[in-house]
């Protein structure tokens, strides 16, 4: 079974498509600047050569007319008919209440997903015109809609409540979510499933530290926090966002800068973090490169960064009572052996050790970076959520045909 996994955009689409039977890429490519007459598309098959072209493309329906011409290109491309692929798996941010599960798209879904606007104004809409994209030019083909939410829906209301007003909540779902759920789900799994313990019997803590940036506490194989709230804003220092801050900044900064509401999102969104407290960059990358060479301000951004991810997973330790597993995953958490050295230094108290050695081998592979004396094991994996959306599609797929035979 082939199976097209999207993330789309409100600007860009990407897509990989995948073999289900070795779960084998066949080939993978975005369309950039969508609704310009100069959008780039770029498809790279898995044992041929890629593809590179400006070409205009107004909206998403174009777009996806563009990745079924390249997957089946007469020279580039590794189909020869639209009929080979069996579905279509769409990432999708906000779920909201209403999806704790992946599900296939139907009328109901496409209202539900539409009544989340509100929540993530960004993304559902984009998606949602994936969907529709998709729906133009394979009106035959299941979709199957995977929420960045959905694992997260396990947290108990002491977790995902904010205490504030109940009515906020109860008229205007007011209430923590969390993001990156698909990504906490599929690392914390394989790192049990390594180390060959029981997934529902352990105390983890997921760091997915890209240019956006959570974790989460998983306790017996549920979350039961995470950092980011009812929006991606909430929690860590990020790269160019801010993370947890005092509330009562936001009106005191807008009176004395005369900041509109949405300069002031844009401030905390776009402006904040690593980006506003180095001056130099919200890239991981050169912070490091700055920090050794001496720059002061990189300095102060890396340690603010590390200290208030440290103080989330010690916050979860207590949260769960203990911690046996702490996993690091995406950009900054794969990649950067001096930021996972300075959190260790500082997590000794709890029985944790680091091997020096292992934690700073390259290497794309999963791998536990904590000594065998270690209280808790470190582990670094890389994350995988195009997988993670295309298994969720091929389980659904299936279990929808086993019901109709
Ligand atoms: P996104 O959240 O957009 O999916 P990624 O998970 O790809 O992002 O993470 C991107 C970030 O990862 C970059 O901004 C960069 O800061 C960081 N990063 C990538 N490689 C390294 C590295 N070798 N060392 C430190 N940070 C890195």
């Amino acid at each position: 079974m082939n199976i097209l996994v999207i993330n789309a955009g409100s600007s860009s689409l990407k897509f990989q498509l995948y073999n289900m039977d070795n779960e084998e890429v066949l080939a993978k490519g975005k369309v950039e600047r969508i609704g310009m007459e100069t959008a780039i598309l770029s498809y790279d098959p898995a044992e041929r050569q890629g593809i590179r072209e400006v070409a205009e493309v107004l909206e998403h329906t174009t777009a996806i007319q563009k990745v079924l011409g390249m997957l089946m290109h007469k020279d580039h491309g590794v189909l020869s008919s639209m009929k080979e692929i069996d579905a279509v798996g769409h990432r999708v941010v906000h779920g909201g209440e209403s999806f704790s599960s992946s599900v296939i798209v139907n009328e109901e879904v496409k209202r539900e997903i539409r009544r989340l606007f509100d929540l993530a104004p960004l993304h559902n809409p984009a998606h949602l015109l994936g969907i529709q994209a998709v729906e133009n030019n394979m009106p035959d083909v299941p979709q199957v809609v995977v929420f960045d939410t959905a694992f997260h829906q396990t947290m108990p209301p002491k977790s995902y409540l904010y205490p504030i007003p109940m009515v906020l909540y109860k008229k205007h779902q007011i209430r923590r979510y969390g993001f990156h759920g698909t990504s906490h789900a599929y690392v914390s799994e394989r790192a049990a499933a390594l180390i060959q313990k029981p997934f529902d019997k352990l105390k983890i803590v997921t760091c997915h530290i890209g240019n956006g940036a959570s974790c989460a506490a998983i306790l017996n194989g549920r979350s039961v926090d995470t950092s980011m709230g009812m929006t991606p804003l909430e929690g860590l220092m990020m790269g160019t966002r801010s993370g947890d801050i005092d509330p009562a900044i936001v009106p005191f900064a807008m009176g004395k800068e005369e900041l509109t509401l949405n300069e002031v999102n844009s401030m905390l969104n776009k402006h904040s973090g690593l980006m506003a407290i180095s001056g130099i960059s919200g890239d991981m990358r050169e912070i490091v490169r700055a920090m050794e060479a001496g720059d002061r301000n990189a300095t102060l951004a890396f340690e603010m960064y590390e200290y208030r991810l440290r103080k989330y997973i010690g916050a979860y330790a207590a949260a769960m009572n203990g911690l046996d597993l702490l996993v690091f995953t995406a950009g900054v958490g794969e990649n950067s052996a001096e930021l996972r050295e300075a959190l260790c230094r500082n997590l000794t108290f709890l029985g944790l050790e680091l091997d020096e050695h292992a934690n700073v081998q390259r290497s794309d592979a999963e791998r536990v970076i904590s000594t065998k004396e270690s209280r808790i094991q470190v582990m670094v994996i890389p994350t995988n959520e195009e997988l993670v959306i295309a298994r969720d599609t091929h389980r659904l797929i299936l279990a929808r045909e086993e019901d109709v035979v």
